[in-house]
């Protein structure tokens, strides 16, 4: 069967390549070209920039980005069973792809890459949690990183894009969205995996801000809002005393109700609170 880049279908370079799905790894792939070149599609115009793409495993994902045109892959894979399968693609699209063998965790990549850089990846729910909070908190703003495209359990996707009031509402959200627009673009059930997950999936995208949508302090507001939201559930007055007897009156002078609960609290609030706390 011919497939969009002449390359065999997935299934059978799984096959080939007897790459048998390792659990601990996170291994849930997507097989169907149409719908990784979909989520290539969701990262933008990929024409003049390199991608990071961690964790290809036999490359759907990849292929899918080569398809739509990406200047250049940094393909990071810590399963070395994927390599042959990565090289066959690497074969088929001379000097665009380049692949790092290791743990996203530890490698170095900017090295390896020229911006503008988007990120694209595919990744297990707990290394991809992990690495879009460093993604999200670099040393220096603006980051190496135009936008970030990301598969997430449909549960943290929507922890990233909430807004108050909502269950899913909390740091994340607010981690992600001081300094991001980010929204779900698109909703994959499990059956759109092999093996198909116990859960649901969502892909989003996070384009930076030049700057933060509101001013203040980052170590100070990240201090607020895990006191807050450690007792999501108590009043604000209660769950922030720690930070001083005046904090009614912080509270108050930051236009925050001191009865108010964590998840009533908007973005625009915190930093209120945080740059009232900064005095
Ligand atoms: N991108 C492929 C796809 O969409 O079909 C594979 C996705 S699978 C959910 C996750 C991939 O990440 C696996 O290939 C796994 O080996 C790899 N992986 C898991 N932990 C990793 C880590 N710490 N660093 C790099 N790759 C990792």
């Amino acid at each position: 069967m011919a497939t969009i880049d002449g390359l065999p279908p997935l299934r059978e370079v799984i096959r080939a390549h007897d790459l048998v799905a390792k659990k601990q790894l996170g291994q849930n792939f997507l097989l169907d070209l149409n719908l990784t070149a979909k989520i290539a599609r969701q990262a933008g115009d990929l024409s003049g920039c390199d991608v990071l793409e961690v964790g290809p495993g036999p490359g759907g994902l990849t292929r899918g980005l080569l398809a739509e045109g990406a200047r250049r892959v940094l393909a990071v894979e810590k399963d070395a069973r994927c390599l042959p399968a990565l090289a066959e693609i690497q074969a088929a699209y001379p000097g665009k792809l380049d692949v790092i063998n290791g743990d996203a965790l530890e490698v170095d990549v900017l090295a390896h890459l020229t911006p503008p850089i988007r990120v694209v990846a595919n990744l297990p729910y707990n290394v991809g949690t992990e690495l879009l909070i460093r993604w999200l908190t670099p040393a220096n703003w603006p980051p190496f990183w135009e936008s970030l495209t990301l598969m997430f359990q449909k549960e943290v996707a929507e922890r990233i894009v909430a807004k108050p009031k909502g269950d899913h509402y909390g740091r994340l959200a607010l981690l992600a969205q001081w300094r991001c627009e980010a929204k779900i673009v698109l909703h994959l059930p499990p059956e759109a995996f092999t093996p198909a997950p116990k859960v649901h999936s969502a892909v989003v995208h996070l384009t930076r801000l030049p700057g933060p949508r509101f001013p203040a302090d980052e170590k100070i507001l990240s201090r607020i809002t895990a006191m807050a939201f450690n007792q999501r559930r108590k009043m604000l007055r209660s769950s922030l005393k720690g930070l001083g007897p005046d904090i009614e009156a912080r509270l108050e002078a930051a236009g925050i109700a001191p009865t108010a609960r964590a998840e009533e609290i908007s973005l625009e609030g915190f930093c209120a609170l945080a740059r009232e706390m900064a005095k």
